[in-house]
């Protein structure tokens, strides 16, 4: 049967698979794909989570050489740059926590399988995109 029909229309059977081949392609994600994917996330959220570490621990010293000091005479060169590494120790901490935050939303929208999906557009984010930034949850047209 299947001879028949490759015997009415050779050339045109032919073109249609490979159509409908790449179609499915991009549609579904693969499962393998997804297993790494949450692995890549994991081991961001690692990361993120020892350099916050690292910002407290920076912070505490700080605030405790704040006190031994008890900078109350702002002409103190010292108490200047002091405070100014506080606030970029502020601003770091801030900056690690936020991309916690991204991170974690990244993992659950994961296990929830729509992962590598738009947050806004809802059109998929290129790989390329996830591997250089494996919490990113919208497509680079939508972070600009
Ligand atoms: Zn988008």
């Amino acid at each position: 049967m299947q001879c028949a029909r490759g015997a009415v229309r050779p050339g045109y059977g032919g073109g249609m698979a490979a159509g409908t081949e790449a179609t499915r392609d991009e549609r579904a994600p693969m499962p393998d794909g997804r297993a790494a994917r949450a692995a890549s996330v994991e081991a961001r959220r690692r990361a993120v989570r020892d350099a916050l570490a690292e910002v407290d621990r920076e912070l505490a010293d700080l605030r405790g050489m704040r006190e031994v000091l008890s900078d109350d005479d702002e002409h103190d060169p010292d108490g200047v740059s002091m405070s100014s590494e506080w606030s970029r120790l502020e601003g770091l901490r801030q900056a690690r926590l936020a991309e916690l935050a991204e991170v974690e939303a990244a993992a659950a929208r994961i296990a929830s399988g729509e992962d590598g999906i738009c947050a806004v557009c809802g059109r998929p984010i290129a790989p390329e995109r996830l591997e250089a930034r494996p919490q990113a949850t919208t497509c680079i047209d939508c972070a600009r």
